[in-house]
């Protein structure tokens, strides 16, 4: 009997006892390619020998450093070298332990950002549906996915929510994919209006959408719209890299590839490639003077901030992805991946989209392609397709409630940027074989 609270409750999980390139392996052997990264993690894979060095050392040198007493090297290493590669105008990064953790920093440091300002009355967050932020009360009122956050709803502050960018279900026919990404964009100034344009502080979204939707990217011209309104007025824009950057797209941050630069980008999964829970904020300069010139203090913080662990693993991910130029296998394996899953679903009955970017790809999956009519969601399709895959040996991840918190099934890949062809047929092959029986 397990002493854990797990998620589900009657799951009797395998036990992960190790983990070798692109294969987990549990308690009695059995291998299991691991198609997803976990939950869009293992961007190196597992057990890399260049991280376990580099986390030896670390733990010789220094484990713990309180930041109230002290800074400490990886961490000012890991800044400088985020910054050095981040968007136009981010100046400074804000360690923290994981995902939920970034976002509700980047809330908290909006809401003082207007308050050193002298703007004390912004105050309102708007992002999208479909979204999600994390777990914590603040981040989970953030994200727009009502199943999450339905038991949770007499606890959670006031937020408000539009569309997302999600052109297979909200483009209409006929309809141009930039007169689509103009209509979704001009939601977010409409709700301003609304809502009063001073009273608002920021606007929260996934360049891609992950974990809620399968990785819905944009269409063109979407964010640069977005980043417009914005600026008119003098709203934040909080980008949520935490699943979609740090490479996962094929480039460092997926909103290079919108041509956007955002005030505050939180990033958390591939920083660490899950050797060490970390996550950040990286923040814009006028972020920093507002806080510089104004109380000198962000009123904020957690134990585990600027971790030397953590920090250093994350510097070591991040070295070996740099010297192994494995973005550039992202982008030419997520072309191969996204090729082999349309030869293999183009035409299935029951997927209706293929989308994402880089090594971030999603298959939604559709009771009827025709009407893209969506399971009863009774039947737990997504579940189903999980559970088939990892009885042949691959992990995907799977969600459910994707259109409006019940119905809606999707299947998320993130392959570690290591795979190879041979990897990526696997994968194919053993999710055709597990999608065919889960959705027959
Ligand atoms: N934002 C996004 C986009 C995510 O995908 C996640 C995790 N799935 C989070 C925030 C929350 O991160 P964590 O689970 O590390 O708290």
């Amino acid at each position: 009997m397990t002493h854990i609270l797990h998620r589900q409750i009657h799951a009797s999980l395998p036990v992960a006892r190790g983990g070798r390139g692109v294969e987990l392996f549990d308690a009695a052997g059995k291998a299991y390619v691991d198609a997803s990264g976990g939950a869009a993690v293992s961007c190196l894979g597992h057990g890399h020998p260049d991280v376990v060095d580099a986390l030896k050392k670390q733990a010789e040198t220094l484990a713990y450093a309180h930041t109230s007493f002290f800074t400490n090297e990886p961490a000012e290493q890991l800044a400088d070298r985020l910054i050095a590669g981040a968007p136009e105008g981010i100046s400074h990064a804000y360690f923290v332990s994981g995902g939920s953790e970034a976002n509700e920093a980047a809330l908290k440091m909006a809401r003082q950002y207007f308050v050193e300002k002298g703007e004390p009355q912004r105050h309102r967050i708007i992002a999208r549906r479909q979204s999600y932020h994390g777990n914590t009360l603040g981040t989970l009122a953030t994200g727009g996915n009502e199943w999450r956050r339905e038991p949770f709803r007499p606890l959670l502050i006031e937020t408000h929510h539009i569309d997302p960018c999600y052109a297979y279900r909200y483009q209409e026919a006929g309809e141009s994919e930039e007169a689509y990404g103009l209509r979704a964009a001009q939601a977010l100034e409409d709700r301003i209006n609304e809502l009063g344009p001073d009273t608002v502080m920021a606007f929260v979204a996934e360049p891609v959408v992950g974990a809620t939707a399968g990785a819905v990217p944009a269409v063109s011209g979407y964010f640069k719209r977005i980043r417009e309104i914005c600026d008119r007025y003098g709203v934040l824009l909080i980008l949520d890299e935490v699943m979609c950057g740090m490479g996962r797209t094929g480039t460092m941050h997926a909103c290079e590839q919108d041509g956007i630069a955002p005030d505050m980008m939180t990033i958390a999964k591939g920083l660490g490639g899950g050797y060490q829970p970390i996550g950040a904020v990286l923040l814009g300069q006028h972020i920093f003077d507002a806080f510089a010139e104004g109380s000198g203090l962000f009123q904020h913080g957690h134990t585990y901030i600027c971790h030397p662990m953590a920090c250093a693993a994350a510097l070591a991910v991040q070295d070996v992805i740099e010297r192994d130029g494995l973005l550039a296998n992202v982008r030419e394996m997520g072309g191969y991946l996204r090729e082999r899953l349309e030869a293999r679903f183009g035409n299935h009955a029951h997927v209706g989209d293929i989308r994402g970017r880089g090594l971030f790809l999603g298959l939604e999956l559709v009771a009827d392609r025709s009407g893209k009519e969506p399971f009863d969601p009774a039947r737990r399709v997504h579940a189903a397709v999980k559970k088939e895959a990892m009885q042949r040996g691959l992990m995907v991840y799977p969600a459910g409630g994707t259109i409006d918190g019940t119905r809606g099934d999707h299947i998320l890949l993130a392959p570690p940027f290591i795979i190879d062809r041979v990897v990526a047929d696997t994968i194919v092959e053993r999710l055709g074989e597990a999608m065919d029986v889960a959705t027959a």
